[in-house]
């Protein structure tokens, strides 16, 4: 049984870690969900289908964040399937490590088209139908690297940072439609992106947080939905660490 009344989610990043338990969350609480994924689409019919399990809409489309015309159109195909756009959240990203000086043009392109430029076709191809319909919520997931900086990150650093001052203007620019803009900013999170540290690294790592562990993704998703709720509805322009008081 479909709900077509239900309102509408966007999640670029879906697939996989954070933006897997933020499909899953919002399909949880009541949304039609729509994400994009890159290249692992077997991950993503398989989330279409947990996620539909919650009684509501779930498609998946495999789209390029790096690519306006691919993000626009997803965004299109998800609002004649699904509706209108109340709630679109940013979770695709990608890291290159490497200290500056051996830094290639390739790996800072890759990593701020993908994470930062992403971030921008999103919202951009979202932004016009939400500020006609006077309604709207934009969650983009940045970094602790982005507030703080992180050595071997300059790339991604650099984009993290810029979705942070991307989403602070959008938030001014915006808010008059009742639209907001909050950033989520995770310490280290268990996914695919921090496996691949190794286990010297991670136990290191852990040993630095006062929590002790890292993350889930599910804790990080928790956050995105209630800023993306009624719940958070004075609230603009801010950005929430959810790092296990690393930054303390
Ligand atoms: P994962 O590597 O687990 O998942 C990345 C997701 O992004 C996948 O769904 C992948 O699709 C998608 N993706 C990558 N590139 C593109 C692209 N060009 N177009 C569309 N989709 C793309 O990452 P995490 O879940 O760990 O990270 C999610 C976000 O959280 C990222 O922005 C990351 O920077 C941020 N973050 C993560 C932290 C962590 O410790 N994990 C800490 C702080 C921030 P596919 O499955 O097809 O490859």
């Amino acid at each position: 049984m479909t709900d077509s009344t239900a309102p509408v989610a966007l999640v670029s990043g879906g697939s996989r870690g954070i933006g897997r338990a933020v499909v899953l969350r919002l399909a949880a609480e009541g949304y039609d969900v729509g994400f994009c994924y890159q290249s692992n689409e077997q991950a993503a019919l398989e989330l279409e289908k947990e996620a539909g399990e919650f009684g509501h809409r779930a498609l998946a489309v495999r789209a390029d964040v790096t690519d306006a015309a691919s993000v626009k159109e997803w965004v299109a195909r998800t609002e004649s399937e699904l509706g209108p756009i109340d709630v679109a959240v940013s979770s695709a990203g990608i890291t290159r490590d490497n200290p500056l000086v051996l830094m290639s043009d390739e790996d800072w392109h890759g990593v701020l088209d993908t994470n930062l430029d992403g971030v921008y076709h999103v919202c951009r191809a979202v932004i016009f139908e939400m500020m006609k319909r006077k309604s709207g919520a934009i969650v983009n997931i940045s970094s602790i690297a982005g507030v703080y900086g992180n050595a071997t990150q300059s790339n991604y650093s650099a984009s993290k940072a810029g979705i942070i001052g991307f989403s602070k203007a959008l938030a001014k620019e915006v808010g008059r439609y009742n639209i907001r803009a909050n950033v989520v900013a995770p310490g280290y999170i268990e996914t695919d992106m921090t496996a691949e540290l190794s286990e010297k690294v991670k136990k290191e790592a852990a040993r630095q947080v006062p929590l002790r562990r890292f993350g889930r993704a599910e804790e990080v998703a928790d956050l995105v939905a209630y800023l993306a709720s009624e719940r958070a509805a004075y609230i603009t322009g801010s950005v929430f660490q959810i790092d296990g008081g690393m930054t303390v």
